[in-house]
């Protein structure tokens, strides 16, 4: 039996970079997977890429709570039930220092990148305790410590790593397990599209194996926290990383 066979997932901001590799391994261990973003053709990509049926794509913003309903709404309507939750929807934002910082730039990076993780596992818990589950929040080893420039960011992903702990113990006898990983920086659209070479080449010099991540590293250790070979493992922080957090 595959390691998700029978179990429905979300996947927040699936259509690209880390999503995209978390819903195609959690396809391959045999889960239906809901997966959201605002990227529609994108989304679509993934939907026609998929034979068996076992993918739905929804059109949702992440900072939107009603859109996070919706999502949970669509798993239980399309397949039944919801087991697993991944909040990974998230952007960037602005690179400024905080006498700086454009204020909506703020509001928009702390709306995503923290009130959705929050909006999601306000509607997800409940659907999910009924059968039993895991949520993986992805935050990011900007969770665990600062960086110049980046103070939307940072505060956002430290959020997500302190809702994840306490939810974690709300949830201890509720059959949920909530874990949050910290991806060192990964070769997605994020970092491709808007960093230039130099400085994707300093990014890699800060990781001790002296590269970017991929997004299947990444994928890979959702996978272990999506299943049940992590059974003990709950309101803890994960980095994958290369490294970068040993210095
Ligand atoms: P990406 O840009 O490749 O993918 C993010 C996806 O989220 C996109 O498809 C985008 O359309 C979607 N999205 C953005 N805003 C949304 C919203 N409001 N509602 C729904 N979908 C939305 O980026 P990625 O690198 O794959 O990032 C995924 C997650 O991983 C983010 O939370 C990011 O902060 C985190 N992360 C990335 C890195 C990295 O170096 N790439 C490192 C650590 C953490």
């Amino acid at each position: 039996m595959k390691q998700l066979e029978n179990k429905v997932a979300i996947v927040t901001g699936g259509a690209s970079g880390i999503g995209k590799a978390i819903v195609e391994a959690f396809l391959k261990a045999g889960a239906k997977v809901v997966v959201s973003d605002l990227n529609e053709s994108l989304g679509h990509e993934l939907v026609n890429a998929d034979k068996d049926g076992r993918i739905v794509f929804i059109k949702a913003d992440s900072s939107s709570p009603e859109d996070n309903e919706k999502i949970v709404n669509a798993a239980v309507e399309n397949f039944g039930a919801l087991h697993i939750a991944v909040n990974n929807a998230g952007i960037g934002g602005a690179a400024a220092i905080v006498g700086e910082y454009p204020l909506d730039s703020w509001n928009k990076v702390i709306d995503i990148n923290l009130n959705g993780v929050f909006y999601g596992m306000h509607y997800q818990l409940p659907e999910i305790e009924k059968v039993g589950g895991s949520i993986i929040n992805v935050a990011s080893i900007l969770g665990a410590v600062g960086f110049a420039q980046s103070s939307a960011y940072v505060a956002a992903k430290h959020g997500v790593v302190g809702l994840t702990k306490s939810a974690a113990w709300e949830y201890g006898t509720r059959n949920v397990r909530i874990n949050a990983i910290g991806p060192g920086f990964i070769s997605t659209p994020l970092i491709n599209d808007h960093l230039d070479q130099g400085t994707q080449d300093y990014l890699a010099s800060q990781h001790a194996m002296q590269r970017l991540g991929r997004p299947e590293e990444v994928a890979e250790l959702t996978l272990w926290l999506a299943s049940d070979k992590s059974s003990f493992v709950t309101g803890s922080y994960y980095p994958v990383d290369g490294g970068y957090l040993a210095k």
